[in-house]
């Protein structure tokens, strides 16, 4: 993960991008990147999986980025974002559902 993020910071440093990456833009294009990886689904259950990955590739790449602009460990966060997760869903009310938390 360390590697990634070193490159994806080389690479933005190279071309000097990084001045347009406040968090507001980040996150913008976050959202922006999640619905070009929706729009690979439209209409129909095919799909190009080459264009998938390119979408979903996006949505890592700023998300890391957001991660590091806000000092924050991806991987810290999203590990404790899931024990958080697992005390809502404990497996023997949730498992094989996908019914809200509220409502198990
Ligand atoms: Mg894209």
């Amino acid at each position: 993960m360390k590697k990634l993020i070193t490159e994806i910071i080389k690479f933005n440093e190279e071309r000097d991008w990084g001045k347009f990456h406040s968090p507001e833009n980040l996150a913008k294009s976050i959202s922006i990147e999640a619905g070009e990886l929706l729009e690979c689904f439209q209409w129909n259950n095919e799909y190009d999986i080459e264009e998938v990955k390119k979408e979903l590739a996006d949505v890592i790449n700023y998300s890391l980025l957001l991660a590091e602009k806000l000092e924050v460990d991806p991987e810290e966060i999203v590990l404790n974002k899931m024990k958080e997760t697992a005390k809502k869903y404990p497996i023997e009310k949730a498992k094989g559902k996908c019914t809200k938390y509220n409502k198990l």
